[in-house]
């Protein structure tokens, strides 16, 4: 049984608690590691190595900082085959999955920042009348707090990580305790790329804990974090006294809308990979589908024959479209949406159900879902389910549409399928969300903003927004 250990000054030890936490396999039920549950010595342990570690990374060259982070990403890819197995073991989901997104994205990030970095500036003004100039500094910041979900588990904790280190930071970091495999594997990397000691530091445990201790600690200054809405607003509350500098990135219940003058056959395809891609455990999911009357039947009647044909397998299997969602508990709260489902009266077109995978029967498999429903404010087309469900909708009138897309307590994301642009520019200015998506689905270019409005969250990673987070400006005002 693998043990694993929290990285703490460029080396893997065992936490002071000496207390563990099972790690679950969710392909086939079984425990088959432990993790260690840090406790507040661990913790101090790691932000003290952190603070340490910030005198010196703080004022390393720019290009140096590059070098490293380049480095970190081609090891990431050398090494692709064991960091996608890990993630797939630890998450369940298809191998194929993580080897083609989930790896070659968190090496992405670090390259993608190693690049920015060299190109980050900031602003001076020249007042002629007074002869003086403005001119601006950004330094970074000190001990900086990353937390991820376990969703997207190295491509999350690698696109706070790479733009925190990048600015010269120092980071300790807390994985979701569900998915702790691959931020292990993460550490040997980053000494083998030649990071120097303390500057990123992984603490493994409970977020009620080892997390609340590590935000809540006086030497971490930033906190960047990825979860759901419930953690980010306690999350915001415990700090808010302490004046710490906070990014959120919170959930999502993106709406879909599709208009019969679409592209249908790239629709179709691509609707098919927003509401079932990762076992629809992706904040970007576009779980709630309107669709305009004149296609709506036949949309209904290949949406659900596409659905049915989604192999789900063990992870492992090469045509598994849908693995194993994350842990049983996580099972236990998706199905009981069927239920409530059925209770308010939504009509089940298929799936629904748990599924035993042969030979891995205490796997957590369900079959992927289609609701259709009459009602925008019924509980399952309002709260984030994060899971194989979607809902089905049709519309008439397109102020009809946007007033239901808007009418929920999150914006995330949205897709909109069209070919008419004066829709496409009325929806993409009124449509409530961080990012919209025209014509495709989750199609990203790491220089632009990302993040959420409303309950999903308060600022936005990506691009130079980070570089710019992650930093602290001072103002200089020199007279001549
Ligand atoms: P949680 O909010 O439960 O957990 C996220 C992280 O926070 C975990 O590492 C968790 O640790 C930790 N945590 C929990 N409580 C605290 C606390 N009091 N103090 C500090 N840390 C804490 O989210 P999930 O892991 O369940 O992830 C799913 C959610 O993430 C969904 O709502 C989804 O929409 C959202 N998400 C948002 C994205 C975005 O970019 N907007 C992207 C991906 C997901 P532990 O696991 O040990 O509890």
């Amino acid at each position: 049984m693998s043990k694993i250990k929290n990285y703490i000054n460029g080396s893997n030890i065992l936490p002071l608690s000496n207390k563990w936490i099972d790690n679950y396999n969710p392909s086939n039920g079984e425990v088959y590691g432990k993790i260690p549950n840090s406790d507040k010595r661990d913790v101090a342990l790691a932000v003290a190595s952190a603070k340490k570690a910030f005198k010196t990374w703080s004022k390393t060259d720019r290009n140096e900082r590059s070098k490293i982070l380049a480095k970190i990403a081609d090891l990431l890819e050398e090494n692709l085959d064991k960091f996608a197995k890990a993630e797939s073991k630890d998450n369940g989901k298809p191998l194929s999955l993580a080897k083609l997104i989930d790896i070659p994205r968190a090496a992405d990030n670090f390259r993608f920042f190693a690049h920015a970095i060299t190109q980050f500036g900031s602003e001076s003004y020249e007042s002629l009348g007074e002869e003086a100039i403005n001119y601006t500094l950004r330094h970074p910041i000190g001990v900086v707090a990353c937390i991820s979900p376990w969703n997207l588990p190295l491509y999350l904790l690698t696109w706070k990580i790479a733009p925190a280190i990048a600015t010269g930071n120092c980071v300790v970091a807390k994985p979701s305790e569900v998915t702790p495999m691959t931020a292990y594997l993460l550490g040997d990397i980053c000494t083998k790329a030649g990071l120097p000691k303390g500057v990123l530091n992984i603490v493994h445990g409970l977020g009620k804990t080892t997390g609340n201790t590590l935000i809540s600690h006086k030497d971490v200054k930033v906190i960047s974090f990825t979860g759901g809405t419930k953690t980010g607003a306690i999350i915001a509350k415990t700090v808010a006294p302490m004046f710490k500098k906070i990014s959120l990135e919170l959930g999502g219940k993106n709406p879909n809308i599709i208009f019969a003058d679409c592209d249908y056959k790239q629709m179709l395809k691509t609707t098919l990979l927003s509401s079932f891609s990762n076992q629809g455990q992706i904040c970007l999911c576009g779980s709630r589908i309107f669709v305009e009357k004149p296609i709506y039947e036949k949309f209904k009647t290949d949406f659900i024959k596409a659905v049915k044909n989604l192999k789900v397998a063990h992870p492992n299997n090469k045509d598994a479209k849908i693995g194993a969602l994350v842990s049983k508990s996580h099972l236990e709260k998706v199905l009981s949406y069927v239920k409530i489902a059925k209770k308010e009266g939504a009509n089940l077109l298929c799936g629904g159900e748990k599924i035993m995978v042969k030979g891995y029967e205490k796997g957590y498999y369900m079959q992927p879902t289609v609701l259709e429903i009459q009602n925008n404010n019924c509980k399952v087309n309002q709260e984030e389910i994060f899971g194989p469900i979607v809902t089905i909708m049709p519309f008439e009138k397109e102020n009809e549409v946007l007033k239901m897309a808007n009418n929920i307590r999150y914006g995330l994301s949205a897709s909109l399928w069209t070919n008419n642009l004066k829709r496409t520019l009325k929806f993409t200015r009124e449509i409530e969300a961080g990012i919209i998506w025209v014509n495709t689905w989750m199609l990203r270019d790491l220089r632009t903003p990302f993040g959420g409005v409303k309950d999903s969250g308060v600022g936005r990673e990506g691009g130079f927004e980070v570089l710019r987070f992650f930093t602290e400006p001072k103002n200089i005002c020199l007279k001549y």
